[in-house]
């Protein structure tokens, strides 16, 4: 199918039933490919230690044909990131085109620094559907000490407005943490002014520099009062939220909260990055993330190797990893999400089970169960989980 049919079938299918991607499970139908390991900003949560490019990267045509590949696996969307992809523009650009072609949408997450009118447009002639960019705070230096390098609040709010000037579709993805908490509302208020319609909200993951930086993580309060603040804005406003780092089961928390208060959401769903399956943790599932140097994780939360697509081909990989194959079967977990009734539907997040203890099928530490017996969700009646991917 060519890539407008598929857009206009996935807008039909989320207004008129409410459902957005939907594959049989093993199916990876959202690829996340950090391209390069490179980046021109030192965040201090960076979950992949970005720092210079690895020395082994994947050339065009070895990154084409794991393109073709997942084409062929049924990949329906594939979200460019790093380190920041933006260094290696043309090779992006190149890659983008080769996706619409294979009939995936590309869409890319950048910090925003080497965005500008002339680049948002090179993006969106190559086919790219949607840029993902950071805005962890409306106060310009905390934003700056967060991503490390002084400046930077200043260029992504630029970048926004390119991309929005030139027609390409804008997701905010900001960290809520602890100390940032309180000005959520009033970073909302400060995107919606900006235009933008679409946000996903970052918990923090101890994965990579994050890891130092965990006593910044929300508290358990903070993360439902989040879920809950979220949900009640966007009953008045025209924006749409997801949450992400770990956080996949949102978009039915929210769902079922507006069911149970009888309010009616505009919208639940970021346009292209649902899916309509119900299985919480897609790590392994509907997911995967290629690496710079052709490595396979599970997630880019999950920096567990399962195979390198110079070895094995992606099809191989993703239908034989023994790593894989123990992540799509939910019986195996242990602990709590062992013995717990959602274990299918949410399965808890398996890279931050893996940060915390070292095992990617025990106990997922931030437990959403007790909200979801709270407000009504239950395991059975899960149908979807929102975009998850970094
Ligand atoms: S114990 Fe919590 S995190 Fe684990 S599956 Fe149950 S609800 Fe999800
Ligand atoms: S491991 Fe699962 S829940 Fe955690 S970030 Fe990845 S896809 Fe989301």
């Amino acid at each position: 199918m060519g890539i407008g049919l598929k857009l206009l079938e996935l807008l039909l299918r989320q207004k008129l039933f409410g459902q957005g991607l939907k594959s049989e499970p093993n199916t990876p139908l959202i690829v996340s490919y950090a391209v390069t390991k490179a980046c021109n900003l030192q965040c201090l949560h960076c979950h992949v230690s970005a720092n210079d490019a690895m020395k082994d990267e994947l050339n065009l045509q070895e990154a084409m044909q794991a393109i073709d590949e997942m084409a062929n696996l049924g990949t329906q969307a594939l979200i460019f990131s790093g380190g920041e992809p933006m260094l290696r523009k043309e090779f992006v650009l190149t890659l983008a085109e080769h996706c619409v072609d294979a009939g995936i949408i590309p869409a890319m997450l950048t910090n925003g620094v080497l965005i500008n009118h002339k680049t948002a447009m090179e993006l969106k002639d190559a086919g790219i559907m949607a840029v993902g960019i950071p805005i962890d705070s409306v106060i310009p230096e905390r934003h700056d000490q967060l991503r490390n390098v002084p400046g930077t609040f200043t260029k992504a709010v630029k970048a926004v407005q390119a991309c929005l000037d030139v027609d390409l579709e804008v997701v905010i993805t900001t960290m809520a943490l602890e100390d940032t908490f309180d000005e959520i509302p009033e970073r909302i208020d400060f995107l919606a002014a900006l235009g933008v319609e679409q946000v996903a909200v970052y918990d923090l993951v101890p994965v990579g520099r994050g890891k130092d930086v965990m006593d910044q993580a929300m508290s358990q309060t903070q993360r439902e009062n989040l879920i809950r603040y979220l949900q009640q804005t966007q009953e008045n406003r025209d924006m749409v939220f997801t949450m992400s780092g770990g956080i996949p089961l949102y978009p039915e928390i929210a769902l079922e909260m507006h069911r149970f208060n009888d309010t009616k959401p505009r919208d639940l769903l970021l346009k292209e990055f649902w899916i309509h399956n119900p299985v919480g943790c897609h790590a392994g599932i509907f997911y995967f993330s290629l690496r710079p140097n052709g490595d396979v994780y599970p997630c880019t939360f999950l920096p567990v190797t399962v195979g390198n697509i110079r070895e094995q081909s992606l099809t191989s990989i993703w239908h034989n990893s023994k790593i894989l194959n123990e992540l799509r079967e939910r019986s195996l977990l242990k602990g709590k999400c062992g013995r717990c009734e959602y274990r299918d539907s949410c399965g808890g997040c398996r890279g931050r089970a893996y940060a915390c203890s070292g095992d990617y099928l025990e106990t997922d530490p931030v437990c959403l169960r007790d909200l979801m017996v709270r407000e009504n969700v239950f395991p059975k009646t899960v149908k979807r989980f929102g975009w998850c991917v970094g």
